[in-house]
Formats: structure tokens, sequence, C-alpha cells
């Protein structure tokens, strides 16, 4: 893998090497658009710290989530994708071709432009809870719940997605602790009622993390806890430890020149359009979480790459490619 070539133009540029940009590469490469891959810091995306993914139609089995992404990365590449390192540090979007700078002299100039740069789960930061990511802690229960039938586990977070996890997740776990930080609660009023009233549910709140516990077994098996009132510190014993405080879309980079949400998610329109003052965006497209704050799947993610391909393939044929 080399970083992006100098001052180049080609038809289709995607960034992001998750499952929504690779997608978007199988169908641009199969078009014969000859796709330039960008890949940044988090090769894969979302696949890559994801253990086994179970509901990924066609794998009867399961499969595990690098395996998954790494496979769909070669597809890519059989076809002709070409896939180079590079972070990008200024983007024209209004140009025609499309400007993009990646540092360093490098400028690539391309007719389409597929945003696939995913959102990054939020974590807390702790190095316990980095370390066992894949091990006990996961940002993603639709992913990861099945493997906690019978378990105990906790969920961290005030808002809906802790909520919405704790309940789903209530489907496996025999008991799940709702850990947020302080007494009130960004959850609408509905999900937190549903969630207070569920009798596997359990809130502590006014409660911090100081350590997941289980780096040296390599395995989580409890967790070390704070009550910021009493100042009182306990150890819990649970085998899950589930995120639920929100996800950072990789979108800030467009900031001013494409519509982002108050969250700064895109604003896509049709899943895979982009907008500047509520004004189409010509030859920019985007894709999976980066517009996505609802399913946030890799299924779905893969669908809308294929969704931003095959809108940029008809540009490129509506505009005499
Ligand atoms: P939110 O930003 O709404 O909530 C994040 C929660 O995480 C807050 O309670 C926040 O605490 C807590 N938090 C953030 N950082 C930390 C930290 N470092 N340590 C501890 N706690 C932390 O994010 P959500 O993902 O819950 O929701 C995002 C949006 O998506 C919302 O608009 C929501 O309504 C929507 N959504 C809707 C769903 C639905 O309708 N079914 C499902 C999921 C999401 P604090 O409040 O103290 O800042």
């Amino acid at each position: 893998m080399s970083t992006p070539s100098t001052s180049t133009t080609r038809d289709t540029v995607i960034l992001g090497t998750g499952c929504s940009g690779l997608t978007a590469a199988i169908y641009t490469a199969r078009a014969n658009l000859k796709p330039l891959v960008i890949e940044g810091h988090e090769p894969g995306g979302q696949l890559s710290i994801t253990t086994l993914v179970e509901n990924f139609p066609g794998w009867p089995d399961g499969v595990q989530g690098p395996e998954l992404v790494e496979n769909i990365r070669k597809q890519a590449e059989k076809f002709g994708a070409e896939i180079e390192m590079g972070h990008l540090v200024a983007a024209d979007l209004s140009a025609s071709p499309i400007k993009l700078d990646f540092g360093n002299g490098k400028t690539v100039h391309t007719r389409t432009l597929i945003v696939a740069s995913g959102a990054s789960a939020r974590w807390l930061g702790l190095p316990s809870e980095q370390a066992l990511i894949g091990h006990g802690v996961s940002s993603c229960a639709t992913c990861d719940g099945f493997f906690f039938s019978g378990k105990v586990i906790c969920v961290i977070g005030g808002g809906d997605s802790a909520m919405e996890e704790a309940i789903f997740l209530t489907r496996f776990a025999t008991k799940v602790y709702l850990i947020h930080r302080s007494g009130s609660f960004r959850a609408s009023k509905i999900m937190l009622e549903r969630a207070m009233a569920h009798p596997q549910i359990e809130f502590l709140t006014n409660t911090i993390i100081e350590e997941v516990l289980g780096v040296e077994e390599k395995e989580v098996r409890g967790i070390r806890i704070r009550n910021t009132v009493s100042g009182e510190v306990s150890e819990l014993a649970l085998s899950g430890f589930f995120l639920g405080i929100g996800h950072i879309p990789n979108a800030k980079f467009f900031e001013g020149q494409m519509d982002l949400d108050a969250d700064g998610y895109i604003k896509s329109h049709d899943n895979v359009f982009t907008t500047h003052n509520g004004k189409v965006i010509p030859g920019v497209f985007c894709a999976g979480d980066v517009q996505d704050r609802r399913y946030r799947q890799a299924i779905t993610a893969a669908g809308t790459g294929c969704m931003a391909a095959l809108e940029a393939e008809k540009y490129l044929e509506e505009h005499g490619r």
C-alpha cells in the first residue's frame, strides 16, 4: 500500500475502508471507474474491532468482523480498486474536478467523491477499557449482545443509545446495570421510563467507572466504580461492559462545505446525496455511518455504499465521463 499519488485526476475517490467504503469500491471498480480508496486512521472501520458477526447475510455460522472486512477489501482489490493510506488536510468540494489535499504536496482531483468515513464509537478512554475491547468490552449491543446470554453486564450512558442497548441486552443478560455519570438523563422520557421499569435493569446514577477489571485474565470480570456524591468506591462482578455514550461521525472535515446536523452527521438526502445550504453537491456522495445515526449496521453500511457507487456511476455517465 502506498500514499496518495501526486496530482492525478480520478473518476472516483472513496474516503474510508469500512464496510460502506469498500462496498462502494467493489461496485465502482466493477463499473471500471478504477476507484482510489483512501484508508485513514481506522482501517476496516468498526468491523475491525468487532468479534463474531452473526447477522451479516450469507454467513450462517457467523464471521469474525476483521475477516469479513478483509474479504470485502480483497473483493474490491480483485476488481481493481486501489487502496492508499491518506489523511485529508483540505478539500474543495465546489471545484470541478473536486480537489482533495493530503498534505506534503499530494493532491488528488476527482470527478466524484464518496464520503464513507464512518463514525467512531465514543469510549471512556480508560486503559483497561481499551485493553479489553473484544474481550467483554463492546460498543455495539446488536453485534455482541448474543455472547452474554445468562450473564450480568453493564451499559454506560444516559442517552437514548444507552437505554436502547440496555433494553435490548435484557434479551440475553440476566441483569443489566445502567450506569450514568450524573442524575439527569438525555434520553427521551419514553425510553427512560421503559428502561427504568424493566425488572432486569438496575440504575446506578452519579456513578463513574474507575477501572474495568480483568485485563490480566484478558476477559472482563467486573468494574470498579465510584459514587460521585458519596465518594464511595466499590466493585461489581460482571462479564460484559457496553458503551452507549454516543458516536463521533468523521465528517467534521467538511464543515462549512456540506450540511451536517447538530451532532456532525452528514445530512444525507436519500441516504447518499450530500447537500450544501440545502442544494445537492454535484458529484459528492456519502455512505455508511457518517450519515446514519439510526441503523449503524454493517449491512446498511454496505447497502448505502452500493447506492452511492451506483449514483456516482450514473453521475459520471450523465456528465460525459
Ligand atoms: P447522547 O449524546 O444523547 O447521550 C450520550 C450519553 O453519554 C449522555 O448521557 C452523556 O452523559 C454520556 N456520556 C458522554 N460522554 C461520556 C463520558 N465520557 N463518560 C460517561 N458518560 C458519557 O448520545 P446517544 O447516542 O444516546 O444519542 C444520540 C442521538 O441519537 C440522540 O438524539 C438520540 O435521541 C438519538 N437516538 C435515538 C434512538 C431512538 O430513537 N431509538 C436510539 C439511539 C439514539 P451526560 O448527559 O452527562 O453528558
